[in-house]
């Protein structure tokens, strides 16, 4: 067993950095290539098919069937001259990665001939035997077919000789089985709801989209040390592994210089990015040795989320062309820092203006109020939905782990903003205000500076932390799909806008002049939000009493968190909006408690296995290799002289013992656990059977084996030790 972690070894130690070469210094060059884009839409579509589609992006129109044959033409002939022999609708199941069915270009005709084809239907609609793909029982087995269909808005692209087609996923009956559907819907309710309110301000304004920059970390770990740990391999992280003598407390690893190995997987990954449109724009180490964090200029909502999806899959294959893996876990290793992925939110108009960016002006900066108090006041109503947006069994590693957010939601708005609303708070009147009270109000509001972005007043304990010109959801874990979250934001911040509008109009109705209308309902906001708005560390355990005071939940784990997806509000919310129906909403949360249980059950199998055949064995063969010393030693010495010389040695046979039958008592109980829950019928009492009596066995099990790690000869351990997996470079 040996062999595999000092094999594994010395190949790392003869790796050398794999040359890399950019397509050329300048990255306007080969930018977006691999992209059927608008420039390549220009050059390869009719007039009318570019319109046709280009209104289909902007306004959502329907593209016609003669339409779509000639956009499917084009692309083909497009897809071709990058050398794509075949195309796949790509889309986004609920496991939370992408997924792919490649076709090939060509049908065989009569004769044992083939043609070249590929026409409009199979670019709009593809029918899917997706009985595979979690649907929480929305699909039943004598309807097994799925559709997907074509997203206009987000570019197709080639990558290994395919040409994707980025699309929804629904079922037969027409539910979604996707993160892209719900996302789309949820699109369009903030648009409209936010073009809506900027009529107040600005009457020009006739779109909103919704803008994305997500910062993605990740940690590297060369593939022949990932290959010799079967739990990295079959759960993402390690299950085993005793803390390395030094690990992040010098925090040399952050900002420092990145290794050569991996700079040349970063630019060659940055260039595959590139080359997809993915505007990846800058890379650092992150706290943890080897662990790293990527992060593009922000775009787009929908298309922000479908270039992390790509890119993830990206850097999955890049890594391997230079023997590494990337590990998008939230907590590969214990004790050091795990992953997230920011989500920095906003809104942009057509005019031009990020909404959430305060402007030089009294009137812009009563429009940024506006749509800053009510992101805070839907945050605040919808707290837990917020959890519940963030909940996985990898998740919930760091959540409430003194490194990552905690699990109790809360805003941070900055000293700044802190005031500006505190302000509000007291100076609005509920009665009528005088006008002078009005220029006073104004003239403060005027006062808001317009660069609010300083970096001594950030706050990097909170989950939700409005950061200058955005605000950004720090909670969501690296693997994570950001439609996940971006959902459940952009569903709560659109209802939130269309009740202000309502609550606005209703006073203007009586005769309330406008700008005081909009100023009494932001103040009734702040008032009822106060709750949520947390400026101290929330690491800390004050906060965890404090927010307990406030009434704000803390749930600490997955199967509980989910409850939120189908509470009654909730489901009124996702209702009303034709974002979700109820029974898709069920669908979906028996689809996360599943997937929840699941991931504890191979945790749990791979742990039982590596304890039973790994780690026992080789502490009974380091045992026996004590005793025959003991009795060694015994031959040669007289009783007095082994008493002496015995001693150590018959300490550490006992202590393995003690700790072999710790393990093997606790991997039995562990499975007898597993055996009571995997009976149980209903999904969430499954997960949280999981939870609570087959999870609590994991740190009991790894205490003893990492104790066995210290206490066994390190030529006979057979898994990579910590210090290896994290600093060999
Ligand atoms: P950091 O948080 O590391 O200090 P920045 O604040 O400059 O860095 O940006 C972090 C991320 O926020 C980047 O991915 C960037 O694209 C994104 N971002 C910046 N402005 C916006 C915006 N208006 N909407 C969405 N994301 C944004
Ligand atoms: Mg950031």
């Amino acid at each position: 067993m040996a062999f595999h972690r000092f094999k594994a070894l010395e190949t790392v130690l003869s790796r050398t950095p794999v040359e890399v070469t950019l397509p050329s210094n300048k990255v306007s060059e080969f930018f977006g290539e691999n992209v059927f884009g608008i420039d390549a839409m220009r050059e390869y579509l009719s007039e009318e098919a570019f319109n046709s589609v280009m209104s289909a992006i902007e306004q959502g129109s329907r593209i016609d069937r003669k339409m779509a044959d000639q956009v499917a033409a084009s692309m083909k002939a497009w897809a071709n001259s990058k050398g794509a022999t075949h195309y796949t609708h790509w889309f986004q199941p609920l496991t939370g990665t992408t997924a792919e069915k490649h076709d090939a270009f060509f049908e065989p005709t009569e004769g044992g001939r083939a043609i070249e084809r590929f026409g409009g239907s199979q670019l709009v609609q593809q029918e899917s035997d997706a009985s595979s793909f979690p649907n929480g029982g929305i699909r039943n087995t004598f309807e097994a077919r799925g559709y997907t269909a074509w997203d206009p808005t987000s570019p197709a692209f080639v990558i290994s000789k395919t040409l994707c087609i980025p699309t929804i996923f629904v079922s037969y009956t027409g539910e979604a089985l996707d993160f892209k559907t719900p996302l789309l819907k949820t699109l369009h309710l903030l648009d409209k709801a936010a073009v809506d309110v900027c009529q107040y301000f600005d009457k020009n304004v006739t779109k909103v989209n919704v803008t994305l920059g997500w910062e993605q970390e990740y940690f590297l770990v060369d593939e022949a040390l990932y290959n010799a740990r079967p739990d990295l391999s079959m759960t993402g992280r390690t299950l085993f592994g005793h803390a390395p003598a030094k690990g992040q407390q010098l925090e040399d690893h952050y900002f420092g210089s990145i290794p050569e190995r991996a700079t040349a997987f970063m630019r060659d990954f940055e260039i595959e990015s590139l080359k997809l449109g993915i505007p990846i724009k800058t890379r650092h180490n992150e706290v943890a040795p080897n662990q790293f964090e990527c992060a593009p200029v922000f775009e787009e909502c929908n298309l922000a989320v479908d270039h992390n999806q790509l890119l993830m899959d990206v850097m999955e294959k890049i890594a391997r062309r230079h023997n590494f893996c990337v590990l998008l876990h939230e907590k590969p290793y214990a004790g050091v820092n795990g992953s997230g992925k920011h989500n920095n939110w906003s809104m942009s108009t057509n005019t031009g203006k990020n909404l959430l960016s305060p402007g030089k002006t009294p009137k812009t900066n009563l429009q940024f109020l506006t749509f800053f108090i009510n992101t805070v006041k839907a945050v605040h109503d919808n707290a837990d939905l917020m959890r519940a947006a963030i909940a996985s069994a990898n998740n919930d590693h760091r959540l409430g782990a003194n490194e990552a957010p905690p699990a109790i939601m809360s805003v941070f708005l900055g000293t700044q903003l802190s005031n500006v609303l505190d302000e509000l708070e007291t100076k609005v009147k509920s009665g009528k205000m005088s006008p002078d009270e009005k220029t006073a109000l104004k003239l403060g509001v005027g006062k808001i500076p317009d660069i609010l972005l300083d970096n001594t007043d950030r706050n990097r304990t909170s989950p939700f932390a409005f950061t200058g010109n955005k605000f950004e959801f720090r909670a969501v874990g690296s693997s994570a799909n950001c439609a996940g979250p971006m959902i459940v934001l952009n569903a709560i911040v659109g209802d939130q806008l269309i009740q202000f509008k309502n609550d606005v109009d209703a006073l203007i109705s009586k005769n309330v002049d406008k700008d005081e209308a909009i100023f009494q309902i932001l103040r009734k906001y702040i008032v009822e939000s106060k709750k949520i708005r947390f400026e101290g560390n929330g690491y800390g355990e004050e906060w965890v009493k404090e927010a307990a005071k406030r009434g704000l939940s803390n749930i600490k784990t997955t199967p509980l968190a989910l409850s939120a997806f189908v509470s009654k509000q909730t489901m009124e919310l996702f209702e009303r909006h034709s974002i979700l129906t109820e029974r898709e909403q069920h669908a979906r949360h028996d689809i996360y408690l599943e997937t929840y249980t699941k991931k504890i059950q191979i945790e749990s199998r791979v742990m039982a296995d590596l304890a039973m055949s790994h780690i026992i064995p080789t502490a009974i063969k380091y045992q026996s290799s004590l005793i025959e010393n003991v009795k060694g030693l015994k031959d040669i010495m007289n009783e007095a002289d082994f008493k002496k010389a015995g001693q150590i040695q018959l300490g550490m046979i006992l202590e393995i013992s003690e700790h072999i039958n710790t393990i093997k008592t606790k991997v039995d109980q562990m499975i007898e656990a597993r055996k009571a829950a995997n009976v149980i019928t209903d999904a969430k009492k499954q997960a949280i059977d999981y939870c609570e009596k087959v999870k609590c066995f994991f740190d009991v099990i790894r205490y003893h084996v990492d104790k066995l790690e210290l206490l066994i000869d390190d030529e006979s351990w057979p898994l990579p030790k910590y210090r290896e997996l994290l600093f060999t470079k």
